[in-house]
């Protein structure tokens, strides 16, 4: 582990530790990563880098809690999660504080996404109502039949650096609430608010092993994913890491869902309201600098389109405040590295060398040369076959397509190998319906530009940026996090009689 990380001030920053059997407990593997303040360059804490045998003993600290944690009654998980959900709202400023921190987004965003965290809290409390089975009596005479759900096991949570309150949340309190136990494996980038959590936790004096906190990077996802003693992997990040786990966890027999990266298109008809739009989309496309797998990306315009909202959309990014996402009046603050940033305008300049136009260049000079700062930025006269147009960014780039129609957009969309996010504006009903019916896209926005989580909805995408078959969230999540069993019974003492619909 790195013991020459300092602060600002040349202190030694602290190491952060695992969370494994209901202790805080030092890494066995080789190294650390500094985690540094993507505003100023600073380093926060140094994050250990998890050996398989860190691995090895949170998976057993998890099997061992299992049998108790999965009989004891729901309505007790529940209360806990009551529970869980008034210790995170009562710390929601000290959370979005540090989200800001270690992630560089905008306080104003980091709050949005504790909100989005403490909803997904709130919908797990109501396992007892949403972990219920189906029941039927008297499917032959005498005989009936039921379904119960169980929970499927050992789960393990691994989790990227844009949201790590609200992605721990996708899984943390579905999967525990179910009866399962879990080992969260955070973004080594963005490992600070996950600790957090895990200090919360303690409160709830859960017994020891129901959740487990292992840092650390691709060594440690292997140990996951190879465990024997795990049942379960919920994946998020980017696809081509998404498709790696989702085979390699696969071929260890257990139960996977991969979410990907991401490619969004934002279709606009020449009859959509032009000031919202452009108000929407650079909401969309520059929020969270780009940096959320539901960002639009790519404005299809259709027949004149772009035209009517070019003015409006340009002015209103021009006018976003780039900065330190704490210091008030920041609308964007930086992306999460410097290796960032050099992808993030290594890609605009893969743009104009292909032939794009820069409507806006967001490369300037920046305030702290120490913070992985990059404006908004819009390429206009882009052609569907460039990168920029087809790769995920990741960053605060919006590039514009001309199209003569919408089955020009709707083809354009579905020859994307990404399917997560896309939306519509137009004010036309049968405009809509039909991109809704004929679109290869997991979640649709019409009129919306982010068509974000909702907790009590399933979410998930289509293509190279879901693996899978259950998503996250609302029914998805119960369905991901429990098996069912169906048991069809009849009782001979009652003096029920007949033949059962099976027995000749
Ligand atoms: P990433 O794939 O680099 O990392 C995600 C996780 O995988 C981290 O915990 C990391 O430690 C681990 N990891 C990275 N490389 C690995 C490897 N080679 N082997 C094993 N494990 C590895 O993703 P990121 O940069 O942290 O996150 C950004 C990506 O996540 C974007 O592509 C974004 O679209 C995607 N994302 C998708 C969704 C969704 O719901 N589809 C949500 C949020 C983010």
């Amino acid at each position: 582990m790195s013991t020459t990380a300092t602060d600002r001030a040349g202190s030694p920053v602290r190491e952060m530790h695992n969370h494994i059997g209901g202790r805080w407990v030092a890494a066995t593997g080789a190294g650390g990563l500094e985690v540094l303040n993507p505003a100023d360059g600073a380093a926060l804490a140094t994050v250990p880098l998890s050996s398989a045998a860190d691995v090895d003993a949170a998976v057993a600290a998890a099997r061992a809690a299992l049998p108790q944690w999965s009989r004891r009654p729901v309505i007790e998980r529940a209360r806990l999660l009551f529970r869980l959900r008034q210790l995170v709202e009562e710390r929601l400023e000290d959370f979005a504080e540090l989200l800001t921190r270690d992630t560089g987004k905008a306080l104003l965003d980091a709050r949005l996404e504790m909100m989005r965290a403490l909803e997904t809290i709130e919908c797990a409390c109501a396992i007892p109502q949403t972990m219920q089975g189906r029941a039927l009596g008297q499917i032959a005479n005498g005989v009936d039949c039921e379904t119960f759900r169980q929970p499927v096991g050992v789960c393990a949570a691994i989790t990227p650096f844009n949201f790590p309150a609200m992605l721990t949340m996708w899984f943390l309190p579905f999967a525990i609430g179910c009866g399962n136990t879990l080992v969260l494996k955070p973004s080594e980038q963005t490992p600070l608010v996950p600790e957090l959590i895990f200090e919360l936790l303690e409160q709830l004096e859960l017994p020891p092993g129901v959740v487990n906190l292992v840092h650390g990077g691709e060594a440690a996802v292997n140990a996951l994913l190879d465990a024997p003693g795990v049942d379960a992997v919920s994946f998020v990040g980017s696809a081509a890491t998404a498709a790696y786990v989702y085979e390699r966890a696969a071929a260890t027999g257990k139960r996977v869902q991969a979410f990907g990266g991401a490619k969004n298109y934002m279709v606009v008809m020449p009859d959509a309201v032009a000031d919202k739009v452009a108000a929407n989309i650079v909401a969309s496309a520059f929020g969270g600098a780009g940096q959320r797998c539901m960002a639009g990306s790519v404005i299809l315009a259709v027949d004149g389109a772009w035209e009517q909202i070019r003015e409006p959309l340009v002015a209103a990014a021009d006018r976003l405040r780039v900065g330190d996402g704490m210091q008030a009046g920041t609308d964007l603050g930086p992306v999460v590295s410097q290796d960032a940033r050099a992808r993030v305008t290594d890609m605009i300049e893969i743009g104009v060398d292909e032939g794009a136009s820069l409507a806006l260049d967001g490369r300037g000079p920046v305030a702290d040369p120490n913070g992985a700062f990059v404006g908004p930025t819009v390429l206009e006269n882009v052609s569907a076959q460039m990168l920029v147009a087809r790769e995920e960014i990741f960053g605060p780039v919006l590039s514009v397509i001309p199209v003569a129609s919408l089955d020009e957009a709707i083809a354009l969309v579905n020859a994307s190998r990404y399917g997560n996010g896309t939306s519509i504006f137009t004010e036309s009903g049968a405009v809509v319906r039909r991109y809704r019916e004929e679109v290869e896209v997991g979640m649709i926005g019409v009129n919306i530009g982010v068509a974000a989580p909702v907790a009590f909805f399933p979410f998930g995408g289509w293509k190279s940026s879901f693996l899978g078959d259950v998503g996250a969230c609302g029914t998805d999540a119960i369905d991901f996090f429990t098996r069912k069993k169906t048991v069809t019974s009849r009782w001979f003492s009652g003096g029920q009689t007949g033949k059962y619909f099976v027995e000749s």
